[in-house]
Protein backbone atom coordinates (compact mmCIF):
# COMPACT_ATOMS: atom_id res chain seq x y z
CA UNK A 1 0.00 0.00 0.00
CA UNK A 2 1.20 3.17 -1.10
CA UNK A 3 2.15 6.04 2.27
CA UNK A 4 0.90 8.73 2.16
CA UNK A 5 2.66 11.89 1.56
CA UNK A 6 1.62 15.18 3.02
CA UNK A 7 2.72 18.83 1.77
CA UNK A 8 2.17 21.57 4.38
CA UNK A 9 2.80 25.28 3.07
CA UNK A 10 4.40 26.74 5.90
CA UNK A 11 4.88 30.08 4.24
CA UNK A 12 4.42 30.68 0.65
CA UNK A 13 4.43 34.96 0.47
CA UNK A 14 7.47 36.80 -0.99
CA UNK A 15 10.72 38.89 0.61
CA UNK A 16 8.17 41.16 1.75
CA UNK A 17 5.72 39.89 3.54
CA UNK A 18 3.01 40.88 0.72
CA UNK A 19 -0.59 40.17 2.03
CA UNK A 20 0.70 38.98 5.62
CA UNK A 21 2.21 36.17 4.41
CA UNK A 22 5.20 34.22 5.64
CA UNK A 23 8.37 33.40 3.50
CA UNK A 24 8.89 30.67 1.73
CA UNK A 25 9.18 27.38 3.44
CA UNK A 26 7.26 23.74 2.37
CA UNK A 27 6.96 20.73 4.94
CA UNK A 28 7.21 17.40 3.12
CA UNK A 29 6.21 14.44 5.55
CA UNK A 30 6.62 11.32 4.43
CA UNK A 31 6.72 7.86 5.85
CA UNK A 32 11.09 8.88 6.00
CA UNK A 33 10.42 11.62 8.30
CA UNK A 34 9.99 15.47 7.50
CA UNK A 35 11.73 17.61 4.57
CA UNK A 36 11.47 21.16 4.59
CA UNK A 37 12.30 23.29 1.25
CA UNK A 38 13.56 26.63 1.64
CA UNK A 39 13.50 28.37 5.33
CA UNK A 40 12.73 31.87 5.16
CA UNK A 41 13.29 34.59 7.89
CA UNK A 42 9.72 33.81 9.22
CA UNK A 43 9.63 30.15 8.86
CA UNK A 44 10.04 29.55 12.78
CA UNK A 45 7.71 31.71 13.49
CA UNK A 46 5.07 30.29 11.29
CA UNK A 47 6.02 26.34 12.70
CA UNK A 48 5.20 27.43 15.51
CA UNK A 49 2.24 29.67 15.06
CA UNK A 50 0.92 26.69 13.09
CA UNK A 51 1.22 24.42 16.32
CA UNK A 52 4.17 22.65 14.86
CA UNK A 53 7.34 21.40 16.51
CA UNK A 54 9.97 22.83 14.36
CA UNK A 55 12.23 19.92 15.64
CA UNK A 56 10.49 16.78 13.71
CA UNK A 57 12.48 18.35 10.67
CA UNK A 58 15.17 16.25 9.97
CA UNK A 59 16.43 17.65 6.36
CA UNK A 60 16.39 21.24 5.06
CA UNK A 61 16.50 21.73 1.01
CA UNK A 62 17.79 25.06 -0.30
CA UNK A 63 16.57 26.78 -3.49
CA UNK A 64 18.70 29.72 -3.41
CA UNK A 65 20.68 32.27 -1.11
CA UNK A 66 18.41 34.69 -0.78
CA UNK A 67 17.07 36.17 3.21
CA UNK A 68 13.74 35.63 2.27
CA UNK A 69 14.63 31.41 1.32
CA UNK A 70 17.33 30.92 3.88
CA UNK A 71 17.18 33.97 6.56
CA UNK A 72 15.65 31.32 9.41
CA UNK A 73 18.17 29.12 9.47
CA UNK A 74 20.22 30.43 12.53
CA UNK A 75 17.16 30.80 14.21
CA UNK A 76 16.19 27.23 13.68
CA UNK A 77 20.15 26.03 14.73
CA UNK A 78 20.09 28.08 18.47
CA UNK A 79 16.85 26.95 18.86
CA UNK A 80 18.24 23.18 18.20
CA UNK A 81 20.97 23.43 20.17
CA UNK A 82 19.47 25.70 23.37
CA UNK A 83 15.99 24.47 23.10
CA UNK A 84 14.66 21.46 21.51
CA UNK A 85 14.70 18.35 23.52
CA UNK A 86 15.64 16.27 20.85
CA UNK A 87 19.50 15.51 19.27
CA UNK A 88 18.15 13.90 16.00
CA UNK A 89 20.50 14.58 13.09
CA UNK A 90 20.07 16.99 10.87
CA UNK A 91 21.04 17.35 7.42
CA UNK A 92 21.05 21.04 5.35
CA UNK A 93 20.93 20.85 1.52
CA UNK A 94 21.17 23.93 -1.12
CA UNK A 95 23.64 24.89 -3.64
CA UNK A 96 27.32 25.31 -3.62
CA UNK A 97 28.52 27.41 -1.41
CA UNK A 98 26.00 26.30 1.02
CA UNK A 99 28.99 25.89 4.05
CA UNK A 100 30.20 29.12 4.09
CA UNK A 101 27.17 31.42 3.25
CA UNK A 102 25.58 30.00 6.45
CA UNK A 103 28.56 30.20 8.10
CA UNK A 104 28.77 34.22 7.11
CA UNK A 105 24.57 34.37 7.99
CA UNK A 106 25.22 33.22 11.17
CA UNK A 107 28.34 35.52 11.57
CA UNK A 108 26.05 38.16 10.62
CA UNK A 109 23.08 37.60 12.95
CA UNK A 110 24.30 35.75 15.89
CA UNK A 111 28.57 36.64 16.30
CA UNK A 112 30.70 33.86 17.08
CA UNK A 113 27.26 31.14 17.36
CA UNK A 114 28.41 29.23 14.36
CA UNK A 115 29.36 25.62 15.98
CA UNK A 116 31.91 22.85 15.01
CA UNK A 117 30.45 20.47 17.39
CA UNK A 118 26.65 20.76 17.84
CA UNK A 119 25.01 19.10 20.12
CA UNK A 120 23.38 17.39 17.32
CA UNK A 121 24.67 15.70 14.45
CA UNK A 122 24.53 18.33 11.44
CA UNK A 123 26.11 17.47 7.70
CA UNK A 124 25.96 19.89 5.32
CA UNK A 125 25.47 18.64 1.51
CA UNK A 126 26.13 20.47 -1.33
CA UNK A 127 23.84 19.92 -4.38
CA UNK A 128 25.45 19.54 -7.99
CA UNK A 129 22.87 20.59 -10.29
CA UNK A 130 21.49 17.97 -13.11
CA UNK A 131 23.05 15.33 -10.90
CA UNK A 132 20.83 12.98 -8.96
CA UNK A 133 21.41 13.17 -5.63
CA UNK A 134 20.16 9.94 -3.29
CA UNK A 135 19.59 10.70 0.29
CA UNK A 136 18.01 7.83 2.58
CA UNK A 137 14.83 7.02 0.42
CA UNK A 138 14.27 10.30 -1.13
CA UNK A 139 16.25 11.24 -4.93
CA UNK A 140 16.31 15.07 -5.14
CA UNK A 141 17.84 16.67 -8.71
CA UNK A 142 18.27 20.67 -9.14
CA UNK A 143 18.44 22.45 -12.15
CA UNK A 144 20.21 26.19 -12.38
CA UNK A 145 17.10 28.11 -13.01
CA UNK A 146 17.42 32.35 -13.95
CA UNK A 147 17.74 34.51 -10.30
CA UNK A 148 20.10 36.73 -9.26
CA UNK A 149 22.43 35.20 -6.97
CA UNK A 150 26.12 36.69 -7.52
CA UNK A 151 28.56 34.23 -7.99
CA UNK A 152 25.82 31.09 -6.63
CA UNK A 153 23.15 28.75 -8.68
CA UNK A 154 19.95 29.57 -7.82
CA UNK A 155 17.61 26.15 -8.33
CA UNK A 156 14.58 24.62 -9.05
CA UNK A 157 14.27 21.30 -7.25
CA UNK A 158 12.87 17.76 -8.13
CA UNK A 159 12.21 15.65 -5.27
CA UNK A 160 10.97 12.07 -5.24
CA UNK A 161 9.63 10.28 -2.34
CA UNK A 162 7.70 7.39 -1.78
CA UNK A 163 6.63 7.22 -5.41
CA UNK A 164 5.48 10.62 -5.36
CA UNK A 165 7.55 13.96 -7.13
CA UNK A 166 7.10 16.89 -6.10
CA UNK A 167 8.60 19.63 -7.78
CA UNK A 168 9.55 23.10 -6.88
CA UNK A 169 10.67 26.42 -9.37
CA UNK A 170 12.73 28.07 -6.96
CA UNK A 171 12.51 32.14 -7.41
CA UNK A 172 13.02 31.98 -11.26
CA UNK A 173 12.29 33.87 -14.78
CA UNK A 174 11.29 31.05 -17.52
CA UNK A 175 14.32 27.95 -17.97
CA UNK A 176 13.05 25.53 -20.31
CA UNK A 177 14.67 23.07 -17.12
CA UNK A 178 11.42 23.99 -15.52
CA UNK A 179 9.73 21.37 -18.39
CA UNK A 180 12.22 18.52 -16.77
CA UNK A 181 12.56 19.38 -12.91
CA UNK A 182 8.50 19.10 -12.91
CA UNK A 183 7.73 16.68 -15.58
CA UNK A 184 5.11 13.75 -14.09
CA UNK A 185 5.12 15.63 -11.10
CA UNK A 186 2.02 14.84 -8.38
CA UNK A 187 2.77 18.50 -7.36
CA UNK A 188 4.47 21.34 -9.30
CA UNK A 189 5.17 24.61 -6.82
CA UNK A 190 5.39 27.27 -9.53
CA UNK A 191 6.27 31.13 -8.66
CA UNK A 192 4.34 33.77 -10.05
CA UNK A 193 5.65 37.14 -8.60
CA UNK A 194 3.89 39.68 -11.18
CA UNK A 195 0.78 39.67 -12.54
CA UNK A 196 2.10 41.45 -15.94
CA UNK A 197 5.35 41.11 -17.76
CA UNK A 198 7.90 42.90 -16.46
CA UNK A 199 11.21 44.26 -17.95
CA UNK A 200 13.62 42.76 -15.72
CA UNK A 201 14.59 39.18 -15.09
CA UNK A 202 14.62 36.68 -12.42
CA UNK A 203 11.21 36.69 -11.78
CA UNK A 204 7.80 34.80 -13.67
CA UNK A 205 5.02 36.29 -14.52
CA UNK A 206 1.62 35.59 -15.46
CA UNK A 207 1.61 36.35 -19.10
CA UNK A 208 5.00 33.93 -19.38
CA UNK A 209 3.09 31.22 -17.63
CA UNK A 210 0.14 31.44 -19.33
CA UNK A 211 2.21 30.76 -22.40
CA UNK A 212 4.28 28.05 -20.86
CA UNK A 213 2.10 26.07 -18.24
CA UNK A 214 0.06 24.48 -21.15
CA UNK A 215 3.67 22.62 -21.51
CA UNK A 216 3.78 21.74 -18.30
CA UNK A 217 3.20 17.76 -17.69
CA UNK A 218 2.03 17.87 -14.09
CA UNK A 219 -0.95 16.50 -12.04
CA UNK A 220 -1.43 19.72 -10.16
CA UNK A 221 0.57 22.86 -10.80
CA UNK A 222 0.39 25.74 -7.77
CA UNK A 223 1.25 29.08 -7.87
CA UNK A 224 3.62 30.27 -5.34
CA UNK A 225 5.56 33.23 -4.36
CA UNK A 226 3.07 35.71 -5.03
CA UNK A 227 3.47 39.39 -5.32
CA UNK A 228 1.17 42.11 -4.35
CA UNK A 229 -0.74 42.34 -7.69
CA UNK A 230 -0.89 38.90 -8.28
CA UNK A 231 -2.58 38.80 -4.74
CA UNK A 232 -5.00 41.41 -5.07
CA UNK A 233 -6.23 39.53 -8.53
CA UNK A 234 -6.51 36.17 -7.20
CA UNK A 235 -10.04 35.43 -8.32
CA UNK A 236 -8.97 36.47 -12.20
CA UNK A 237 -6.13 34.05 -12.01
CA UNK A 238 -6.59 30.74 -14.16
CA UNK A 239 -4.04 28.93 -12.28
CA UNK A 240 -4.60 27.26 -8.49
CA UNK A 241 -2.64 29.88 -5.83
CA UNK A 242 -0.98 28.62 -2.79
CA UNK A 243 -1.99 30.15 0.95
CA UNK A 244 -0.31 29.57 4.03
CA UNK A 245 -1.40 26.81 5.97
CA UNK A 246 -2.70 24.72 3.52
CA UNK A 247 -1.83 21.04 2.98
CA UNK A 248 -1.75 18.57 -0.08
CA UNK A 249 -2.23 15.16 0.48
CA UNK A 250 -0.83 12.98 -1.93
ZN1 LIG B 1 15.08 34.91 -4.52
ZN1 LIG C 1 12.01 34.67 -2.84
Amino acid sequence: MRKNVNLYVVGCGDAFGSGGQFQSCFLINDAHGAMAVDFGATSLVALRAAGLDPQMIDHIVLTHFHGDHIGGLPFFLLDREYSARVCTPLRILGPRGLSERLQSLMECMFPGAWKENWRFPLELIEIEPDLPLQIGERRILSKKVQHPTGPYDATALRIETCDRVIAFSGDTGWVDGLYEISAGSDLFICECFDIEEQPYEGHLSLPVLLSKLPDVHSQRILLNHLGPEMLSNRSTIPYEQLSDGATYSI
